[in-house]
């Protein structure tokens, strides 16, 4: 009898995804002791106010399963910052769920929206949790490139996204802030794309995790697409705790949107994860209710650093593409004579100690992406500018 235990047990539809760039990246870093600008993560904590309520909640005995749509306070608290910020009214009793990450709300709504066929509408560059999701639910990515426009903003084209959508549409995945491009979507073309979706009956599913990070020189503000007329209704927005209070490794995330959305959510979730991040939940409700002054002040300070980072990258003779809002930065590598965003990531650290990561692998399309790399500036001052002053040695 031959044995049915393969050499590679991996179902066929994970296949195409190996081991990310990040761990290439992040462990050729190491090996060279670069400065790590790759991976997007801050290297400071997220305010006191919420470090101390989390210590507090772990030595006051929150350690057990919160409920599976998370702890009463952090709900109420989601909802109260949607209104506040966004003016968007949900009921914290079945219009929000707390999830494991922004990333597993993505995964969640995916499973529980789409049946094995139906289509995704996303825009290429994308982050790279879509692709997976959208293939473990059997589901078929259709992808619309984001490219730079006459002003170096990303634009897309209205006949490429008209024609994304179809008969098996059953949503579309919109990010915006963007990773890794930095692009804000503008009130218009949040108008098509709320067309399209009513046009074709479609869901919407948001990932606006950089919802509070779009600096004041943005050609427009961030709208989140729920606020739309005719969108509250067939939108599930989704964020997360991780950007907006540098606490990454938390992994608590949130969806809201209409009570059949936020249903769907939990029943994937629950057999998920079920739960996460007990003691964090009433952390992240304290967060969320800081004044105004901690969402601007965070703010602030990452624009700071994004200028201090780009006036290196301008001296070291990159061309530079507007980053609006995220914790990102696209460079053009051609001024600098590379053709090929890996080939020159992966010489960088030789050539002057520092890490990014080649924008080509969150296209399909790669060769729309090869001469792009990204930086990240969540990073410590004196990290931005050991980068910046090692990275104008290129020039
Ligand atoms: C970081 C990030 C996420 C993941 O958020 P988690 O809360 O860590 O799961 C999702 N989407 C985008 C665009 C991100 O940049």
């Amino acid at each position: 009898m031959t044995s049915s235990i393969s050499a590679d047990p991996l179902v066929g539809r994970m296949r195409p995804f190996g081991t990310t760039i990040f761990t290439e990246m992040s462990a050729l870093a190491a090996r060279t002791g670069s400065v790590n600008l790759g991976q997007g993560f801050p290297d400071t904590d997220g305010p006191p106010e919420m470090l101390d309520a989390a210590a507090e909640a772990l030595r006051s005995g929150a350690n057990q399963y919160p409920p599976l749509p998370g702890i009463p306070a952090l709900r109420q608290a989601i909802a109260t910052h949607e209104q506040r910020f966004w003016g968007l009214t949900h009921d914290p009793d079945t219009e929000v769920v707390v999830t494991a990450g922004a990333t597993e709300a993505v995964a969640a709504a995916i499973l529980g929206l789409c049946e094995a066929g139906d289509e995704v509408v996303c825009f290429e560059p994308y982050y790279d949790s879509y692709a997976a999701s959208i293939a473990l639910a059997g589901a078929v990515r259709r992808v619309v490139t984001l490219r730079p426009g006459p002003d170096g903003r990303y634009e897309f084209d209205e006949g490429e996204l008209r024609a994304a959508f179809g008969p098996r549409t059953r949503l579309m995945l919109l990010n915006s802030p963007h990773n890794p491009t930095g692009k804000v979507f503008t009130p218009d073309e949040l108008t098509l794309i709320a067309r399209l979706c009513q046009e074709h009956d479609v869901y919407a599913v948001t990932d606006e995790v950089y919802e509070h990070l779009v600096f004041s020189d943005a050609s427009t503000p961030h709208v989140p697409l729920a606020t739309l007329p005719g969108m509250n209704e067939r939108t599930l927005r989704i964020s997360s705790a991780g950007k907006t209070f540098s606490c990454t490794g938390w992994k608590v995330g949130w969806a809201t949107g209409p009570g059949p959305l936020v249903s769907s959510v939990l029943r994937v979730k629950q057999f998920l994860t079920f739960v996460n991040a007990g003691p964090l939940q009433p952390a992240v409700a304290v967060a969320l209710n800081l004044p105004d002054s901690y969402f601007t002040g965070f703010r602030d300070t990452l624009q700071s650093r994004r200028d201090r980072l780009v006036a290196g990258l301008a001296d070291a003779g990159f061309g530079l593409l507007p980053s609006e809002g995220t914790y990102f930065v696209t460079a053009d590598i051609r001024p600098l004579g590379g053709t090929d965003g890996v080939d020159f990531c992966r010489t960088l650290p030789d050539r002057c100690g520092v890490v990014a990561v080649p924008t080509q692998v969150f296209y399909d399309h790669q060769d729309r992406g090869r001469h792009l790399i990204r930086f990240a500036f969540c990073k410590r001052e004196d990290v931005i500018d050991e980068a910046a002053q090692r990275l104008r040695t290129l020039a």
